[in-house]
């Protein structure tokens, strides 16, 4: 007979029997060493369930999940050997491309930055390339990198590259990297799929079956898995996110062609939704700032009353950064001028707020800043 501690610490309820609707948080890192979870840093239900839907997603077979969208394009270092020919777009989120460029020096890569919306600068990429990483639309100026045109030509020089595309800002609603012949797309979880500001993640989403592999290696030996309850949220999230997206493309048209008519608004990027690669897009857009005098944008972010400078983005409420010193703050000014990043340029992430109430903010804030130009 055991006693009340020994019954405490054992007890369990049967969820088998529950019928329940929503699966439960698999709050645990222990199962039998037969069970294909085996231990949670391996695999874990909550992790595999949202896997299998991400997958789903993008019409691929296979997803791997990580415990942050920096954590996902860090694996991918591991797929390569020492003094490997990287390629990278030079538009991309500032944190990936300091990740490349630290590695690079680190592991005797040869690193080649391209522009690669530029199919001349694609016809630059050396033919011995182990892997080539972009975003589309890219971040920040929204370009668009032609993948399947790419693919084609990368892979026709060397059918082992691997073409790796960071789908973040398009989501897996509306672009299909891998169907277009990339190998490998990433996703920070962190932001769309998430949409709620409040759980970090990262997806590696391929095809094949060693690199799924490749990646779980990665994974289990350097730790950087998603924890089962960011997945239990990720999976709630993803089921809302064609709703949220629909409010977003929505929202993004309405506010682009307001800000268009704004005379302190000198350009408004927006990407080139073409319906075949790209087949929608919503809710993050770029301007100049046309009076680009010290402090004009702490001005305007600090008059705006519905937009956080949280540093985040594709969410539910709305967020207004400067990618000089937010998404690209990582960068010297040097890789920052190379970029063609300076401090005019303003991000915008619509939430999900009434387009109204969204004009009226910016409207007082532009007012505001109109009072305080020197
Ligand atoms: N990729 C893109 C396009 C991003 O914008 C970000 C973060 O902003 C990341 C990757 C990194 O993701 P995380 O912040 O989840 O590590």
């Amino acid at each position: 007979m055991t006693g009340s501690i020994t019954r405490a610490l054992h007890h369990r309820i049967n969820t088998a029997s529950t019928g329940t609707v929503v699966t439960p948080i698999y709050q645990n890192s222990a199962f039998p060493a037969d069970s294909p979870y085996f231990y949670t840093r391996k695999n874990n239900p909550n992790i595999s369930e949202i896997e299998t839907v991400m997958a789903q997603l993008e019409e691929a077979e296979h997803c791997v999940a990580f415990s942050t969208g920096m954590a996902a394009i860090n694996s991918l270092l591991n797929l390569l050997q020492p003094s490997a020919t990287i390629v990278v777009n030079r538009d991309i989120y500032g944190c990936s491309l300091k990740l490349f460029i630290r590695e690079a020096k680190r592991m005797k890569f040869s690193l080649v930055q391209l522009d690669l919306s530029d199919l001349k600068d694609i016809d630059q990429i050396p033919k011995e390339t182990a892997l080539v990483f972009f975003e589309t639309p890219t971040n920040p100026f929204l370009k668009t990198v032609n993948i399947k045109t790419l693919a084609d030509r990368v892979k026709k020089a060397c059918k082992d590259t691997l073409i790796v595309v960071d789908n973040t800002w398009a989501t897996p609603l509306f672009q299909h990297p891998l169907t277009l012949g990339a190998d490998i797309s990433i996703h920070s979880a962190t932001k769309y799929i998430s949409g709620h500001s409040d759980v970090m993640g990262g997806f590696a989403i391929c095809k094949s079956p060693d690199l799924a592999e490749a990646f779980r290696e990665v994974r289990f030996y350097g730790g950087a898995v998603m924890d089962p309850n960011s997945a239990w949220l990720l999976r709630r999230s993803v089921q809302t996110l064609h709703i949220r997206m629909r409010c977003h493309v929505a929202t993004l048209k309405e506010m682009a062609e307001f800000l268009i008519q704004e005379p302190l608004v000198s350009k408004v990027y927006l990407p080139v939704v073409d319906g075949k690669q790209l087949k929608d897009y919503g809710g993050i857009l770029f301007f100049d700032l046309e009076p680009d005098f010290s402090g004009a944008y702490e001005k305007f972010r600090d008059a705006l009353q519905l937009f956080s400078s949280g540093t985040g983005m594709a969410a539910v409420t709305s967020m207004v950064a400067q990618p000089y010193t937010g998404s690209h703050a990582s960068l010297d000014d040097e890789e920052k001028a190379q970029m063609g990043l300076g401090h005019q340029l303003i991000r915008l992430s619509f939430g999900l707020e009434p387009t109204a109430d969204l004009k009226a903010d910016i409207t007082q804030a532009f007012q505001h800043l109109k009072a305080q130009q020197p």
